[in-house]
């Protein structure tokens, strides 16, 4: 095999319970929990409409259509930040499926936004991967794939486009194992390419899964075979294509893994799917794929331990924080990924950071476009929790216990601008537009130890600009932005003297963010080398876990 196992590490070894754990309480075991990687285009916006549509959350294609991120130029994006109603409501979406409850968690579509992405991605216990079967593996899923890679989260892979002419199934296959280092193993098999695409050989189950290009919103249809000597084959498949898939299928037999579920979820082997989302075909294989194969809720890192899904009591943590979601309430909902327990509407938790009692009274639960208010939610579930700013990203809601979820963390940014408001007098303003911003994860804010203003940080240049429009839009001040004088930024952790002594030596290269923890800034890599020498017991660290 291709992908060489990685060794694991004790901790998740101790995490993994999907195997060889006692069995999960039926509410709990029947949940999905699950995140689509992809390259703009590929097709995530279509598959995620037909899995609404299969799951009964939707009555027409064509309703998500509003949410696509991919492609967009910037115009249509800030028209989206306007629309942040939709936008919100599609960040995490929950219906019921074959017995099962999927809760789809949306990736933000835009490459700048990699650390939001991250954070969703803890908040999941798989991803699904689509790939274009023009394309195949494409820089922005390599990267996404990477990420999921660092959770050894498990991957069911969606070649998409098979109506279109694609690429050779061997050769995608292969691409993958090579570009990605992970084994393949086919679910099913393309029958004819292009024009000539008839279906799939359902290779899981020995059907034969026939697409019906005339209409989109229709289920394949399904037919029973008896392995691929079963003459019923030849009544639907052409002698040619009939040939070529027997070939190509005990090739695939002598080269490829067969399916194993054990390497699935240990994340290092991912069984792929070929279908055309947008004819609806291969999406219920999918979804089958999910409801029978996929991950149940995994336990939580967290200190001083981890929790389990299946504990009474309810724990759960903030993966993402959504300011203004209605610009003429000043409220947020904080995204809440329940961790363990059978949650009910009106609950008392508390909240670990502050030690403060939340009465949760009226949380979200999001049903494809509706939001909904949820009277219960299970380890597993997605809540949205609206409130006035007590909830950052990364804290702990429980029911007393203090403990804290980790891994969520919080990234140096890459590129770094001085902020300033239109008008000087909006200063105060300013400042508490952008902690806000800062609470939500949209922008690194960091207030100088010497003279005013902020430097703003953020991933990717982009963000400059939704920032500024947002500020704009929400708080009605015009900003400028203006060059740094920095282009790097490290916490700086350590004991508090050594500490001290370092920031009244270097003033003019510090600066706090919104939690007030000092930064080094410098525009050099050579002045990181340099006090990494002179400082031995300072640590400098380009990420932060955030609580
Ligand atoms: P996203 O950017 O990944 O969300 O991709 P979309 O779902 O928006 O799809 C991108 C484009 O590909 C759209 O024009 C879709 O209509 C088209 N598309 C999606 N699935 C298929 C498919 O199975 N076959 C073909 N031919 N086009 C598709």
């Amino acid at each position: 095999p291709i992908a060489q196992r990685r060794a694991r590490t004790y901790m998740s070894a101790m995490l993994d319970r999907s195997h060889n754990a006692p069995e999960l309480p039926p509410e709990i075991a029947r949940r999905r929990t699950f995140a689509i990687i992809s390259h703009p285009d590929a097709g995530k916006t279509t598959l995620t409409e037909k899995f609404l549509l299969y799951g009964g959350a939707i009555q027409m294609a064509g309703q998500v259509r509003a949410k696509g991120e991919a492609r967009r130029t910037r115009s249509d994006f800030m028209q989206m930040e306007k629309d942040r109603g939709i936008s919100v409501s599609a960040s995490a979406m929950s219906f019921d499926f074959d017995g099962h409850r999927f809760n789809l968690v949306d990736t933000p579509g835009h490459s700048d936004f990699s650390e939001d992405t991250y954070r969703t991605l803890t908040a999941v216990d798989a991803a699904i991967m689509v790939i274009d079967g023009a394309k195949g593996v494409e820089s922005q899923t390599q990267k996404l794939f990477e990420v999921c890679r660092l959770r050894d989260l498990p991957i069911l892979t969606f070649c998409n486009k098979m109506d279109r002419e694609s690429r050779d199934t061997l050769e995608i296959i292969d691409e993958i194992q090579e570009n990605l280092a992970i084994d393949v193993t086919p679910a099913s098999w393309p029958i004819g390419v292009g024009r000539d695409f008839l279906g799939c050989y359902d290779v899981l189950n020995d059907r034969l899964e026939l697409m019906d290009r005339a209409d989109r919103n229709k289920v394949a249809e399904s037919i029973k075979i008896e392995g691929l000597d079963d003459p019923k084959l030849a009544d639907h498949v052409p002698a040619h294509l009939l040939e070529q898939l027997r070939e190509e299928l005990e090739m695939a037999r002598e080269l490829l893994p067969a399916f194993d579920r054990e390497a699935f979820l240990d994340g290092t082997l991912t069984p792929i799917w070929f279908g055309s989302a947008i004819n609806s075909f291969g999406v219920q294989e999918l979804m089958d794929g999910i409801a029978k194969y996929g991950p149940e809720p995994q336990p939580q890192r967290a200190t001083p331990r981890a929790i389990s899904p299946d504990e009474k009591k309810v724990m759960g943590y903030v993966f993402k924080v959504q300011a203004n979601m209605d610009p003429k309430h000043r409220d947020r909902v904080a995204f809440v990924r329940l961790a363990s327990g059978h949650f009910k509407r009106g609950m008392k938790l508390t909240h670990v950071r502050t030690k403060k009692p939340m009465a949760i009274s009226n949380p979200v639960l999001f049903l494809a476009s509706d939001r909904e208010l949820a009277e219960e939610a299970y380890a597993g579930d997605i809540i949205g929790i609206p409130n006035h700013g007590q909830l950052r990203i990364g804290d702990t809601l429980t029911e007393g216990e203090d403990i804290r979820v980790t891994g969520i963390p919080s990234f140096a940014p890459e590129l770094l601008q001085g902020v300033r408001a239109g008008d000087p007098m909006k200063a105060k303003h300013l400042e508490k537009a952008l902690m806000q911003f800062a609470e939500e994860g949209a922008a690194k804010v960091f207030k100088p130890a010497i003279g005013s203003g902020f430097i703003v940080g953020v991933v990717g240049a982009l963000q400059f600009e939704v920032l500024a429009s947002r500020i704009e839009l929400e708080y009605g001040l015009p900003v400028r932005f203006d060059a740094s004088q920095f282009t790097s930024a490290r916490w700086v952790t350590g004991p508090k003297l050594e500490l001290d002594k370092f920031v009244n030596a270097n003033k003019q290269h510090i600066s706090y963010d919104h939690d007030g923890d000092p930064v080094f800034l410098t525009r050099l890599q050579w002045d990181i080398d340099r006090i990494e020498r002179d400082y031995p017991e300072l640590t400098l660290s380009a990420t932060k876990e955030m609580h």
